[in-house]
């Protein structure tokens, strides 16, 4: 399916600074997310915006529809060294850091969000191997996943543990220099289709400290899938249970100490959240940019929309939003890189502010296209169908308000 003015979103951001009204002097656009940036980070960018623009969005209405998981497009993305973006260079990854790797989620997403939504997911197991993973384990997985020739799943949600997600129940239990598996996960991002499984387990008592961290190759004897959920958004990556019934993984693939499994999967979340708020942030910009196209063309009462000024003020508030929300999410990433105590805490609360104001601008963004905003053929939609969800996983956003309220008021 070929979008109407749709994939354009992309190759929108690669034009010049706009003209200012008088169209003598050229002036930056006041969303132009290269503003501030270093040279390098604009490299990285532009490269992004050019891979989202000519490989991602030609296609996202197709993988959308069709529902297919784009690995050869991945693959090439990988080449750009976007399957391991901030893991070390030593196992193959590109050892950038967490407020470039935002930069790119940020732009890819405006090529295909869903896409690059499940790559920020592989990329944060990626980076929980590089980082608690031993030299062995290091050296074993990261390189063929940076590649992204294996793909991977992170698995913490069960069936009966969402947002209470300490109170998970998949059992591992120690057999000799081997630990069993019993339980399933839900919801799991690329499940079925992936090569990798990072999974959460209890190897001891109830709580966090209960909990550790394994990995699994698909083909583990016992591990099987559920069937495909069918989803409003996030169509282009599959999303299934993952099951395991007296699977055996060897001890030697247990990331980091017995009990530490639940702070993993949290630091591995921390760099989560910041990703999937930048790829709220690629949607929104592309969003802003369809508005503001369809304001400029489309005529009503004898003239372009554009020249409504409610709707004029609708798009500055929009437009400001994305703004405020991209500086929450870049000043949360250079929190996250330099290590700061308050780094999870302005994680959390960038998540919390970036996915729900990047929606509300995609579902204004859809709202300014009148009708032709639902229909199928128009991309705005697939900004808020796709979108939406980030307000829900990696945390639901009242999870967020909980970590937020709970540093103010417990120190
Ligand atoms: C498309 C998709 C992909 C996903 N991918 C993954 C993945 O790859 N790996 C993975 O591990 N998980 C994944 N998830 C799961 C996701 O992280 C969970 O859905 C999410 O954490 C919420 O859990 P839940 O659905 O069980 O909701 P629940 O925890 O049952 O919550 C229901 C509602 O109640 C609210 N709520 C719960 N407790 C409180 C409270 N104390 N105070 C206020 N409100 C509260 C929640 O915020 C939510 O609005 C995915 C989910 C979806 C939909």
């Amino acid at each position: 399916m070929a979008w109407r003015g749709a994939p354009r979103a992309a190759r929108l951001l690669l034009l010049p600074p706009l003209r200012c009204a008088a169209g003598r002097r050229r002036i930056a656009s006041c969303i132009d997310p290269s503003a501030g940036l270093t040279e390098q980070q604009k490299e990285f960018q532009s490269v992004a915006l050019d891979f989202a623009a000519k490989e991602m969005a030609p296609h996202m209405a197709e993988w959308d529809e069709k529902e297919i998981f784009p690995v050869d497009t991945m693959r090439k993305a990988a080449q750009l060294g976007f399957g391991g973006v901030y893991v070390k260079p030593d196992v193959g990854g590109s050892g950038l850091s967490r407020l470039d790797t935002s930069i790119i989620f940020e732009a890819l997403s405006t090529g295909c969000t869903s896409t690059t939504a499940y790559m920020s997911i592989h990329n944060m197991c990626v980076w929980m191997i590089d980082t608690f993973g031993n030299e062995e384990q290091r050296r074993r997985f990261c390189p063929s996943l940076c590649s992204m020739e294996q793909f991977a799943s992170y698995c913490l949600t069960e069936p009966g543990s969402g947002s209470d997600a300490a109170s998970l129940l998949t059992s591992a239990q120690r057999k000799g220099d081997t630990y069993v598996l019993n339980g399933s996960k839900a919801f799991i991002s690329g499940g079925g289709d992936t090569d990798v499984y990072v999974v959460m387990c209890r190897t001891g008592g109830p709580g966090p400290k209960g909990i550790s961290c394994l990995v699994l190759e698909k083909g583990t004897p016992g591990l099987s899938f559920g069937k495909k959920e069918r989803k409003v958004g996030w169509n282009s990556q599959p999303t299934r249970a993952v099951i395991f019934e007296d699977c055996v993984v060897p001890v030697s693939n247990r990331l980091g100490a017995e009990g530490q499994g639940f702070s993993i999967a949290m630091k591995g979340l921390n760099g989560g959240r910041i990703n999937i708020a930048s790829c709220s942030l690629g949607a929104a910009h592309a969003s802003v940019l369809l508005a503001q196209e369809h304001l400029t063309v489309r005529k009503q009462f004898g003239e372009p929309l554009a020249n409504n000024q409610y709707l004029q003020f609708r798009l500055a508030e929009m437009a400001t939003r994305l703004v405020a929300a991209r500086l929450m999410v870049r000043n949360a990433a250079r929190a996250l890189q330099e290590e700061r105590e308050d780094a999870p805490v302005l994680c959390s609360m960038a998540k919390l502010f970036a996915t729900d104001e990047c929606f509300e601008i995609c579902n204004q963004a859809l709202q300014m296209h009148g009708g032709y905003g639902y229909l199928k053929d128009y991309a705005v939609q697939q900004f808020v169908r796709d979108i939406r969800v980030h307000q829900i996983l990696e945390g639901t956003n009242e999870v967020m308000r909980m970590i937020v309220a709970r540093s103010l008021l417990q120190g």
